[in-house]
């Protein structure tokens, strides 16, 4: 038999998870020329990309470009799509140990963290990562309802997520209107009542986790004025002191703008953004099961043990009013059918990228990439060095022999599994003909797709 990894026998290895670290395992293996390797990837839905298409706000497109790259690396021969298949349903661990010398697990981090406050689960409390979801057209999330017809809306947390929901519900129609935002959203955000928007951040205006961009973006909405309570614009001693020991640019940055915001009167415009600082929800207060106010406490800032600047809660307390809650505090990975998973990080168990048991031994033939193996941090490109670890230490594995055995590797046997288990399993060319429809339907309105929202329609787009 010749060696595994060259051209009469390729490397076979299964991927599960379309995102970034999905298609960044892809390109680093490919970029390996004197290894032979077939990649199958799967995914529960019909689209590739994961957050790529269902996260990244619309109106930042230019996030979007990495998808060319991605497509780039589907053209090579060796890869195939089966859009459609989940892990888990479909196909089971056991099923891809039979087929595959290796698995590696790019899920990413599908649901969000709660605030554990009481309240939470009051009507009109929702999590960003819904209405984000619900914004971008993602089937399972398309049904939901969020009542824009409050006035008032806080979202909770500072990071580039609380940031997206705040510009969205900031931004006016025509602001939106030549995005790929699902048509739905686009026509409940057209009737909008929402007057007031709140972040509301428990540290200070020098560890806020957004970056750069996104806040000075928040000063140049059309409609919107952006604000910041004078005292709470101020830097604290410890962060002074931290920022002196650490440099770091980007919270220079954050600083100026928000020093910035703090001085500027209103325009005149019709909404207000209100970013707060060194608060901490501790109720979400309600009225006939709806949330009517978040009650707040006041935190001040103090260097911790460990040397970084945390919040502490003091006796001061305010209710601020708001119809619309959204926890925007960080997401989290889900556990995944017959694989090691760390439950308070919300990750697979892995060292480097090499699935291990909670015991610490390393799993033959299991690999993760991306938020499930690492949690919810960096942006699309940190994904790439993230998925090059872990495919080095499976070229490293397979040089050494520690891969899987399995019965049938052949891409056939493959093929009769998944069209046995899911008859409507979709490969990159169904993809690439529902992408060309629905880039043809967006033409017309300017816009770069309109969205098919459920699967029936774009199983539709290939049955005609
Ligand atoms: P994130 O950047 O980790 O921010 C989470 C925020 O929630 C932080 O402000 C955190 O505050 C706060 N938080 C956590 N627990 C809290 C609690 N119990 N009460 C109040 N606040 C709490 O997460 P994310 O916004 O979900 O973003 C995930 C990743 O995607 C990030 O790396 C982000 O940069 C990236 N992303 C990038 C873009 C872009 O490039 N445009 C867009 C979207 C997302 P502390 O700092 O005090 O913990």
């Amino acid at each position: 038999m010749p060696e595994i990894g060259t051209e009469p026998n390729p490397l076979r290895v299964a991927i599960i998870g379309s995102g970034p670290a999905g298609f960044y395992t892809v390109s680093n293996f490919f970029k390996h020329k004197d290894l032979t390797v077939e990649l199958d990837m799967f995914d529960r839905l019909p689209t590739p990309f994961g957050l790529v298409r269902a996260g990244v706000a619309p109106d930042h497109q230019k996030d979007k470009s990495v998808m060319r790259a991605y497509e780039k690396s589907a053209e090579n021969p060796n890869f195939r799509f089966f859009g459609n298949v989940e892990y888990g349903t479909h196909i089971k661990l056991a099923d891809l140990t039979a087929r595959y010398h290796q698995i590696i697990f790019t899920t990413g981090a599908p649901v969000d963290r709660n605030l554990n406050i009481p309240g939470e689960d009051l009507i009109g409390s929702h999590s960003a990562t819904e209405f984000v979801a619900w914004y971008n057209g993602h089937p399972d999330f398309a049904n939901l309802n969020f009542d824009l017809s409050q006035e008032s809306v806080a979202i909770v947390g500072m990071g580039n997520v609380a940031m997206d929901v705040a510009r969205i519900l900031s931004k006016t129609p025509e602001e939106l209107r030549e995005t790929d935002m699902a048509d739905y959203a686009l026509e409940a955000l057209r009737a909008s009542k929402v007057k007031q928007v709140y972040l509301l951040g428990r540290r200070g205006p020098a560890q806020a986790a957004f970056t750069p961009p996104e806040i000075k973006e928040m000063g140049e909405l059309l409609d919107s004025d952006v604000t910041v309570l004078s005292d709470e614009a101020l830097v604290d001693v410890h962060s002074l002191q931290y920022l002196e020991a650490n440099p770091d640019k980007n919270a220079e940055k954050n600083i100026a703008y928000i020093t910035d915001y703090a001085a500027r009167e209103r325009t005149g415009k019709s909404k207000l953004l209100t970013v707060r600082f060194l608060v901490s929800p501790v109720e979400l207060l309600g009225e006939d099961g709806q949330v009517r106010a978040v009650k707040l406490v006041k935190n001040e800032a103090y260097m911790s043990d460990d040397g970084s600047v945390r919040p502490r809660a003091t006796d001061v307390v305010e209710e601020l009013p708001a119809g619309l809650v959204f926890r925007s505090v960080g997401y989290k990975g889900v556990p995944l059918p017959e694989v090691p998973f760390h439950e308070s990080w919300g990750t697979i168990d892995n060292e480097k990228g090499r699935v291990q048991t909670t015991e610490g031994e390393q799993v033959t033939g299991l690999y993760t990439a991306g938020w499930i193996k690492r949690g919810p941090t960096g942006v699309i490109g940190t994904n790439k060095t993230d998925a090059q670890e872990t495919v080095q230490c499976m070229i490293e594995d397979l040089v050494a022999g520690k891969i899987l055995q399995p019965d049938d590797a052949s891409r056939e046997a493959v093929d009769m599994l998944v069209h046995e288990r899911q008859p409507e399993t979709i490969t990159f060319d169904d993809w690439k003909r529902i992408d060309a429809k629905e880039i043809k339907n967006g033409e017309a309105q300017n816009r770069p797709r309109v969205k098919f929202t459920n699967v029936a329609d774009m199983l539709a787009v290939l049955k005609r």
